[in-house]
């Protein structure tokens, strides 16, 4: 019989044994990745301690020459649009090898009080409610431009998942499964990833501990269940269960398989409220306020209305950089009807962002075959392509600022973005039809649905093109 093994199969195994090598080496290099968790700790704490200790740049700085400008392209113009992409590459392999706060927050836990973890840590709704909290927060007290700002979000951040690690589960991370205010996110766009942990069950189901191994258990720091692990949601990437009972290897798969075959099983209400509120709601009105006419628009609204309440007080209230940005050596102080004003163009994006999203879902919906939360809120996850490049693109918007700003000449960065946002269009509205091709119950419905689930998709992507190309 002729060898019918083709070169791309010979190919794919050879891809399929490289990476489970890799993730073997990972298993066995725990020390190696403590000593790059630790530089990169010294590294974030140099930047967003030193720029609080140093006097504001003033217009002449450059990146180059001072170092909180420094630090500013670095956090928001590499490192979180960086920390993005690599979730669409790698999963989170950011989060298990890489985060500075995963790493202290892991090492505390080794001093851990190990309590039990109290159900209200676990509430499902604390991804969404942290990151709508610090984005918010953040543009309240202006983020990207001030070091003391950025100790008190990042800093904060740190601190509290460390005294989480103290309290509750020893050797764990608690704080990264369930309060980090990006883990929502990064679950969602880890998603897509052409890698993750697969768990062979048979292998599982047949392995026999052999008499000299002491491997009996394996520290899954996120306390993800390895028996049933199925997708990058939860996983850190860490490499640690890698080999463990002959069953666990680093894998390829197709960029379609955790969103189309895995994330329809149940119905996650506030990973779809994350995708519609937060990601296509609040991330966009954060990126957009600054340089809206509709913002000035509705600031004059407010204004005239608090004048004619007799409320003309608040028009000039100014509070604590901490509460609300006020830096008056810098001219640059919002007041209070600043921020009532922000507050009411965030919350009317997201609101506006969640109708006409949710909308179409159920639109989408009840034409593949009737209500179903399951597929309402499964078609939900086909717009995480779309969301996750505006999210990043959004984020490029400091990055590109900060190097014209410095000279440098960027003349590729439009139709760079305007690919970008193509291509996750086309992503996205790919994922659509295969998932209402699982849900739709005739040709013509399927049709139907998929055609509606593409217009949400360009109506996400339009949205995404307003921050770049109108305003
Ligand atoms: S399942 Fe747990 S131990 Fe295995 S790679 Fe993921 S985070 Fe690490």
């Amino acid at each position: 019989m002729a060898d019918c093994t083709t070169p791309s199969a010979t190919h794919r195994s050879g891809l399929k044994r490289a990476l489970s090598d890799l993730g073997d080496w990972m298993a066995r290099s725990r020390r190696l990745i403590m000593g790059v968790q630790w530089t990169v700790i010294v590294i974030y704490a140099v930047l967003i301690i030193v720029p609080t200790l140093l006097p504001l740049p003033t217009n002449v700085d450059r990146i180059w020459s001072h170092i909180t400008i420094f630090a500013q392209f670095v956090f928001w113009g590499i490192w979180w649009p960086g920390v993005l992409l690599s979730m669409i590459l790698f999963g989170r392999l950011w989060c298990g090898v890489l985060c500075p706060e995963g790493a202290l927050s892991e090492q505390a836990a080794t001093w851990s009080l190990g309590r039990a973890v109290p159900r209200w840590v676990t509430w499902k709704g604390w991804p969404f409610v942290g990151f709508l909290g610090t984005t918010i927060y953040g543009q309240m007290i202006s983020v990207y431009q001030y070091p003391a700002a950025v100790l008190v979000i990042l800093g904060g951040s740190t601190a509290a998942a460390i005294a989480v690690a103290l309290i509750w589960g020893r050797n764990k991370r608690v704080w990264c499964r369930h309060l980090c205010p990006v883990n929502g996110v990064f679950a969602l766009v880890s998603k897509l990833a052409p890698v993750h942990y697969r768990v062979d069950r048979d292998a599982w189901g047949r392995w026999r501990k052999p008499a000299d191994s002491h491997r009996t258990v394996v520290n899954c720091a996120p306390l993800v269940p390895l028996r049933t692990l199925d997708g990058n949601a939860q996983c850190h990437m860490c490499g640690r269960c890698s080999g463990f009972r002959d069953a666990i290897a680093l894998d390829h798969r197709p960029f379609s398989h955790e969103i189309v075959h895995v994330a329809g099983r149940e119905a996650k209400p506030w990973e779809t409220a994350l995708i519609l509120i937060g990601l296509l709601g609040v991330a966009g009105g954060a990126f957009r306020w600054t340089g809206s006419s509709l913002f000035i628009d509705l600031k004059m609204w407010f204004a005239e209305t608090l004048l004619s309440l007799g409320a003309d007080r608040l028009l000039d209230m100014v509070m604590p950089w901490w509460i609300l940005t006020n830096y008056p050596a810098n001219n640059d102080v919002m007041s209070v009807l600043d921020g009532i004003t922000l507050l009411a163009f965030i919350g009317a994006e997201a609101l506006f962002a969640g109708l006409i999203f949710a909308g179409g879902l159920v639109l989408a919906t009840r034409i593949a075959g009737g209500w179903s939360s399951v597929c309402f809120h499964h078609l939900a996850q086909a717009l995480i392509p779309v969301s996750a490049i505006g999210v990043i693109l959004g984020l490029s918007m400091t990055t590109v600022m900060l190097l014209r700003t410095n000279g440098f000449y960027l003349g590729f960065i439009d139709p760079l973005r305007a690919v970008l946002l193509a291509g996750a269009t086309v992503w996205s509205a790919w994922l659509s039809a295969r998932i209402v091709e699982l849900h739709a119950t005739s040709p013509s419905r399927r049709l139907l649905a998929t055609g509606m689930m593409t217009i949400l998709c360009i109506l996400a992507a339009v949205n995404w093109g307003t921050l770049f190309w109108t305003l």
